[in-house]
């Protein structure tokens, strides 16, 4: 034990964990009064279960993105845990102490800006974001906020939900609003990725076709199995366009959902579309440009939008599915004592698929 020096709420914090970015936990065990006299209403304290790895938690210790990070900082904002405290003078919550809720990287917004009240919390000016301007989930404990953290449901294990709250979350928002139907086709570039398998799977709950794009027999088998209609490995492809407009009834496809983090798989889906199609754009990579043809934009009545992860009801939505087993994130456990390690094996891109961390270990 390490002790709770009384400096102010940014103890808490590094009691819990860390020097920087996560690494070398520490652990403090008598936080619940300490956090209790010092906290703000409508915060609480979660003593973690789980986290995931996201590549966002690479960006934020990078820095390579437009937005930048707050210093120093704990990363991480998929996690899972118990609520073991709810601040001070907090007047009514639908979380008790005792719940298990979850951590997304949306970890509080304001609730009444415009965006807040069209849905769009994501994009409210006072958004805390988790690992990024607030501390996260790569820790015995955070503080979080008791309006925005997610309720985990009966029937979901902890580990399970982790990255359903980000990558789920992520891809079934998008998914969502692309203006598709039962039935229209859905072009999944990185499709036996950590997004793309999610997507796979809930573009199919939702009925329509998947057409899968990755390369390798693993891939192609996992995209299969998870109920993808058609496989495309865009090694062996000598035409992608082709083989994808091919593969959508000859047509092209009604949207294309490019989580990429380069700028490539964007262009390329404003030619396989099909009239009146949309690009779902969902990656984030810090400096390519969409450079597509306004004609064409034009000429086939094309839709481009983008979706930054999802809000309060996305998150119970997307984990709702997952609950009821019709979605399920494949994963490798390690222990939070290996986020180092992770980290490295992100930078080289050696890591594949997500991983999820025992806070325990
Ligand atoms: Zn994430
Ligand atoms: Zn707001």
């Amino acid at each position: 034990m390490h002790g709770c020096p009384s400096r102010g709420r940014s103890v808490l914090a590094e009691a819990s964990c860390s020097e920087k970015f996560g690494f070398e936990p520490r652990f403090c065990t008598e936080l619940r009064q300490h956090y209790y006299d010092r906290s703000a209403p409508g915060e609480c304290l979660i003593k973690l279960a789980c986290t995931g790895v996201c590549h966002t938690d690479l960006h934020a210790k990078l820095g390579d993105w437009p937005l930048k990070a707050k210093t120093p900082l704990i990363g991480g904002h998929e996690g899972v845990g118990e609520v073991v405290a709810i601040g001070a003078n907090t007047a009514q919550s639908r979380i008790n102490i005792g719940d298990r809720v979850g951590i997304k990287w949306l970890a509080d917004s304001c609730l009444n800006c415009e965006s807040c009240r069209k849905g769009r919390e994501q994009n409210c000016p006072d958004a805390k974001l988790s690992g990024f301007t607030v501390d996260g989930t790569f820790a015995q404990y955070v503080v979080s906020y008791l309006q925005h953290v997610t309720p985990i449901p009966d029937g979901i294990d902890s580990f399970d939900a982790a990255s359903i709250l980000c990558a789920g979350v992520t891809v079934y928002r998008a998914i969502k609003n692309s203006d598709t139907n039962i039935g229209d086709w859905i072009v999944l570039p990185g499709a036996g990725g950590g997004l793309g398998h999610l997507a796979v799977q809930y573009a199919s709950q939702m009925g329509l076709r998947v057409v899968a794009v990755d390369s390798g027999a693993e891939k192609k088998e996992l995209c299969l199995q998870l109920g993808a209609e058609k496989w495309i490995d865009f090694h062996e492809s000598k035409d992608l366009v082709k083989d994808i407009k091919d593969a959508c009834d000859g047509l092209g496809a009604h949207c294309a959902l490019v989580t990429a983090a380069t700028g490539a798989g964007y262009q390329q889906a404003i030619d396989y579309l099909r009239e009146g199609g949309t690009l779902m754009a969902v990656g984030l990579p810090g400096e390519a440009t969409l450079e597509a043809s306004i004609f064409f934009t034009v000429f086939k009545s094309l839709n481009i939008k983008g979706s930054y992860v999802g809000n309060r009801q996305d998150a119970i939505e997307a984990l709702d599915i997952a609950a009821r087993g019709k979605v399920k994130c494949h994963y490798v456990v390690r222990g939070l004592s290996d986020l180092k390690d992770i980290y490295e094996g992100l930078e080289k891109g050696t890591v594949a698929g997500r991983v999820v961390l025992d806070i325990s270990k």
